[in-house]
């Protein structure tokens, strides 16, 4: 049923790091196990995370200037109708949830996360990202408890200038749609497809699949399972978890949350000690009303990095933005065995 497929391709050339000794490189080009298509692994230890101290740009300069700082939210962002929400906006301990200024869709909400203008990994506590997490699924399901509401619901994340977030102050886009964007269509498409051939739900195959072979397979915490995907999408790898057991938003109750938090920890502890300090993330439900056991629960992180500090390039380029074609300089099966010190500590 589930395979996991690839080929290598070789190019010979004269090194000249090497005296131009002849040298045969190595491109393996893998295809993802559910939608067929192709991430490589190539470029081998040429993109390194680079660390920026990001607690410089808390100044009082940037905190005047940023809507989401405490003394700029009620004055500078948005609120929503009394009919979504009474108060206007939602907030649960340090969070605030608002409607995009600039929204992607109908409902496009941003959870800020934090009073504190910057907040480095080291500084993203349980605590804070429960209440981001915890209000941001509140939000959701406010929203398909609406006549006519959009059937997707996700929750994507820039974290940090590297991934493309344009505000420091921390915030995730909580997203209610009726076009979920072409990954996350695919996901559901291919998802349909394998539950119609085999009559079983691929998330709850590839958790058992990969559990068994172990070699991306980096530990379950509660019913959380984490993973390092075959086929990456960044060039810094992937993360993901999956809950197998859960499907809508509605099936997401308060110990898979902390399940979710206690998880992401872990992963954020990984990234401090590989230095990672920016990401994308990715979280994806089941339909609203899906009864269906065709998909689950799951969330992707994908580490992000400036190319250098001079010029700051970003690590996407030409092959992910005009071949759709992501590629990895690691591979998932050695960032698996750093990971799993951390997820079965
Ligand atoms: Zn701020």
């Amino acid at each position: 049923m589930l395979k996991f497929e690839k080929k290598t391709v070789s190019t010979d050339l004269l090194d000249p790091r090497e005296n131009f000794q002849h040298r045969t490189i190595k491109t393996e080009i893998r295809f993802d196990p559910l939608t067929g298509e192709t991430s490589r692994l190539a470029h081998f230890g040429m993109i390194k995370p680079l660390k920026e101290d990001y607690s410089a740009w808390d100044n009082p300069e940037n905190r005047s200037r940023c809507p989401f700082c405490p003394e700029n939210i009620e004055k500078a962002t948005p609120r929503y109708p009394s009919s979504l929400l009474p108060d206007g906006r939602l907030r649960r301990g340090q969070t605030t949830i608002l409607p995009n200024l600039s929204p992607y869709d109908q409902f496009s909400a941003l959870a800020i996360m934090s009073t504190a203008h910057v907040v480095t990994l080291d500084k993203m506590t349980a605590p804070l990202l429960k209440d981001a997490f915890g209000a941001s699924f509140e939000f959701l399901r406010r929203v398909t408890a609406l006549e006519d509401a959009p059937l997707y619901q996700f929750i994507i994340w820039n974290y940090m200038p590297p991934s493309g977030g344009g505000l420091i102050h921390p915030h995730l886009q909580v997203i209610s749609s009726s076009s979920p964007g072409n990954l996350y269509r695919k996901t559901l498409k291919k998802s349909k497809a394998y539950f119609r051939r085999f009559g079983r739900n691929y998330w709850q195959d590839l958790c058992a699949a990969e559990k068994k072979r172990g070699v991306r397979f980096a530990g379950q915490v509660g019913g959380g399972f984490w993973l390092t995907p075959f086929a990456p999408l960044g060039v810094l790898g992937e993360f993901m978890v999956i809950f197998p057991e859960i499907r809508t938003l509605f099936e997401l109750d308060d110990k898979a949350l902390q399940d979710l938090i206690a998880g992401m920890e872990r992963l954020f502890a990984y990234f401090q000690s590989t230095e990672i300090t920016s990401f994308n993330m990715g979280l994806y439900f089941a339909p609203a009303g899906e009864t269906r056991d065709y998909f689950s629960l799951h969330a992707r992180f994908i580490p992000r990095t400036p190319l250098n500090l001079e010029h700051k390039a970003p690590d996407t380029n030409a092959l992910q933005v005009a071949l759709q074609e992501p590629y990895s300089v690691l591979h998932p099966e050695i960032q698996c065995t750093e990971l799993k010190g951390f997820m079965q500590a």
